[in-house]
């Protein structure tokens, strides 16, 4: 049984449930699909809580999160956000469960394909902070300027996560991924995906991180 934490945002969940189940469709010859409990939390309180500087109190409210799924039968619990991996540690405190972290799933696909320089696509905590980053353990990690995280940010959270797509702030991540060369884009947010996909791009590779985490979670729940 899966268990998602879930709500941050309710956009990149949706696509979660989905993947997770079309991986499922592929994989079972008949109508069999994964068991999955979510979790979706309230995202105002965690932004709340991301914005003044509040890790302790969200990676606890969402350690209560997991062992909820946990009794309820889940024993693999992943969380669908990069950001809140932050507080990965915590949110596992006393938990059996199995936990899929993502930026490990990433690690594991971005070995895979033999990519060594990344873009590092995220909200300002993901790009700026070190939490993430120190998980792609051999890969140059290349992060947007400053004024580029900020606009980049302001777009994840003010549209992306509303579920509100829009062709300019498409063109503006294109625009400022165009300025860097380097071989992949690592999508290391869960909605950067409704925007940009790898076909929007000739020579760079693009690896999205909630596609990365859903068939991990997945090939994981057959073992
Ligand atoms: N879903 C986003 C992420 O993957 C951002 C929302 C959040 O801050 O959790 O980082």
């Amino acid at each position: 049984m899966i268990g998602l934490i879930g709500g941050m945002s309710y956009a990149s969940t949706i696509t979660y449930y989905k993947l997770i189940n079309e991986f499922s469709q592929a994989h079972h010859n008949s109508l069999s699909r994964a068991k999955i409990l979510i979790s979706s939390v309230d995202f105002d309180e965690i932004e709340e809580l991301q914005h003044n500087n509040e890790w302790q109190k969200a990676g606890e409210l969402l350690n209560k999160e997991a062992k909820r799924l946990e009794k309820a039968g889940a024993n693999i619990i992943a969380l669908c956000t990069n950001t809140m991996h932050k507080i990965a540690n915590d949110l596992q405190k006393d938990l059996k469960a199995r936990f899929i972290h993502i930026a490990h799933s990433s690690l594991k696909e971005l070995n895979h394909n033999n990519i060594k320089n990344i873009l590092l696509l995220g909200t300002k905590y993901t790009m700026q902070e070190d939490f993430y980053k120190k998980d792609l353990k051999g890969i140059n990690v290349i992060t947007p300027n400053n004024s580029d995280i900020n606009t980049i940010n302001d777009i994840i959270f003010n549209e992306l996560c509303f579920n509100v797509i829009k062709q300019n702030s498409k063109e503006t991540f294109i625009n400022i991924i165009n300025k860097h060369n380097v071989e992949g884009i690592l999508l290391a947010c869960t909605e950067i995906a409704l925007l940009i996909n790898e076909n929007d791009f000739k020579n760079i590779k693009v690896f999205d991180t909630t596609y990365i985490h859903a068939k991990d979670i997945f090939l994981q729940s057959l073992e």
